[in-house]
């Protein structure tokens, strides 16, 4: 359950996987959309590489496939129960909601998608420039 909680606040925090204090993506706003899918080729912190092998985040796809599902899930539920809009406006929402967020589940996809090799390592996470 602990690692439930610590890849969501890696992936949604944009936080390395390993030491949960550098940042994976260069710029934290994923609405810089000149920029968002810009990574650091490795943990300004611990030093963990995130530029792996050729094709790694092809498997992020898959992530982003589930989470999509995910948010269907919990949009159709809380629809079905609360608001009733009928099947053809729910879509609708659900297409544009899905464009919107689409710069975030790039980003929260392949953080998630990198949770899945790299473990959080709390005493890795010494660095002194980003001490709080
Ligand atoms: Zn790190």
């Amino acid at each position: 359950m602990k690692r439930i909680w610590e890849v969501l606040y890696s992936s949604f925090g944009n936080k390395c996987p390993r030491c949960h204090n550098g940042e994976v993506f260069k710029y934290n706003n994923p609405y810089n959309l000149k920029h968002f899918d810009e990574m650091n080729t490795e943990c300004p912190c611990c030093g963990e590489i995130f530029e792996r092998e050729t094709g790694f985040y092809y498997g992020a796809m898959y992530v982003s496939y589930a989470w999509m599902a995910g948010w269907f899930i919990v949009t159709y539920t809380f629809n079905s129960m609360f608001i009733g809009a009928d099947l053809l406006n729910y879509l609708l929402f659900f297409f544009i909601s899905i464009l919107i967020l689409s710069p975030m589940t790039f980003r929260v996809s392949r953080i998630t998608w990198l949770n899945f090799f790299v473990k959080y390592k709390p005493d890795k996470a010494n660095c002194k420039k980003m001490a709080h």
